[in-house]
């Protein structure tokens, strides 16, 4: 059974939806879509225009580079560890076998 989630953005990606920054209604191919499948609150060219500016304006704070830099590392290593579950071929160690199946 479909879930209402996908009429809804069905909808949405139809009529498109406003972004604050612009102050109109956008279509939805101006808006990034989120890895949940919802569109971004701003539009793609304000999305990365306020990405950049707090980037920007985080590196200013040495604490919060920091942050940043070790937030970075973390998901360089989730992104790794989850690529060698997709594919443990992948895997540097891979001495131990191979437990899981692809064959769905
Ligand atoms: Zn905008």
């Amino acid at each position: 059974m479909q879930s209402d989630r996908s009429n809804t953005l069905t909808v949405v990606r139809q009529a498109g939806k406003s972004c604050p920054d612009c102050g109109e209604q956008r279509p939805a191919d101006a808006f990034y879509q989120r890895p949940d499948g919802r569109l971004s609150t701003y539009c793609k060219v304000h999305q990365r225009q306020r990405s950049r500016e707090s980037y920007r304006r985080r590196r200013q704070d040495p604490a919060e580079l920091l942050r940043m830099r070790e937030q970075e590392r973390v998901r360089k290593r989730t992104t790794r560890s989850r690529l060698s579950m997709l594919d443990p071929a992948e895997k540097p160690d891979s001495g131990s076998p191979v437990t899981q199946r692809f064959d769905a």
